[in-house]
């Protein structure tokens, strides 16, 4: 089981911190939670093509968290040359209308499709790859999330459950993966829950959003939808997790020595380990272990 951070940052434009967008490799697929935008890049970075990304899951549909999903498909769709599986989709139900509205006939991307299935270098461009026309056009298998959803394959599960984030006009989720090699659980845009604490029980891995440093929060409204440093640590400690990524980090706290003191703010009620994420690190499941002293 791989976990490696595609994209630590939020909405505001950084060379430094993509987009939210996370990967998780089991053995048997390769998922993605969430895909803003920069995400994507930093996938190519990581030296993980494309194509072999197996599920996509969408916590919620601020466009930071979804803006590379066009890009993701496309492209799996072009180098795929219709010998992968359609991309398995999950997320919230909006998800169906971004999809059809993307890639379906009259949509976004329609004249590019239609030139793309019809022309006929492209459609020699496609058996050079090894496709065999007709030529179809993507179309990701999108299956809406709820509350209490689980989605059960051979050697991996996720379970869904609702969090506090930008309701009504949002519907957003929070997931935990269980594999034979290790559990890896995902706030997406989130405050505290009772619910999503109980969710990530005993979690090997918690990756949580953190959108300002506790107390600097413009309103008390913030606390209820987003999670500042010491929200985090507080959903980390009550539900056990092993490890805790922080990530979703903001100007305000990326800075040498704040960062430092906030994580040993955190470390004050989350005895586990600490990560600060940085686009590109990759997590353990275990305990991180320093490298032999070779002077
Ligand atoms: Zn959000």
């Amino acid at each position: 089981m791989r976990i490696i951070l595609l994209g630590t940052g939020t909405p505001n434009p950084s060379l430094k911190r993509m987009s939210s967008g996370y990967l998780v490799e089991t053995e048997q697929d390769i998922l993605l939670f969430d895909h803003g935008p920069g995400a994507f890049h930093r996938l190519m970075e990581s030296g993980i093509d494309p194509v072999r990304i197996t599920y996509l899951f969408f916590s919620h549909l601020h466009y930071d968290h979804c803006l590379d999903y066009a890009r993701l498909v496309l492209t799996r769709w072009e180098q795929g040359a219709g010998k992968i599986p359609e991309l398995k989709v999950y997320g919230p139900s909006y998800v169906e209308t971004m999809t059809t509205g993307l890639f379906g006939e009259g949509g976004v991307f329609d004249p590019d499709l239609t030139a793309r299935t019809q022309l006929e270098p492209s459609i020699q461009t496609y058996i050079s790859r090894g496709g065999t026309p007709p030529r179809k056009r993507p179309m990701p298998q999108v299956e809406a999330i709820q509350d209490g959803y689980v989605v059960e394959e051979k050697k991996w599960r996720v379970e869904v459950i609702e969090v506090p984030h930008g309701q009504p006009h949002l519907e957003s989720f929070g997931f935990r993966l269980d594999t034979p090699e290790g559990s890896f659980a995902y706030s997406g845009d989130a405050g505290y829950s009772e619910a999503f604490v109980r969710l990530i029980q005993g979690c090997d891995v918690l990756v949580h959003m953190c959108h300002y440093i506790s107390g600097t929060e413009p309103g008390p409204e913030w606390i209820k939808g987003s999670a500042g440093h010491m929200e985090a640590a507080r959903i980390a400690h009550e539900g056990k997790a092993r490890n805790l990524v922080i990530s979703h980090i903001p100007d305000q706290m990326d800075l040498p020595g704040v960062r430092e003191r906030l994580i040993s703010e955190m470390s004050q009620i989350f005895k586990g380990n600490i990560f600060w994420g940085e686009d590109l690190i990759e997590i353990p499941v275990t305990d991180p272990q320093p490298l032999k002293h070779t002077g």
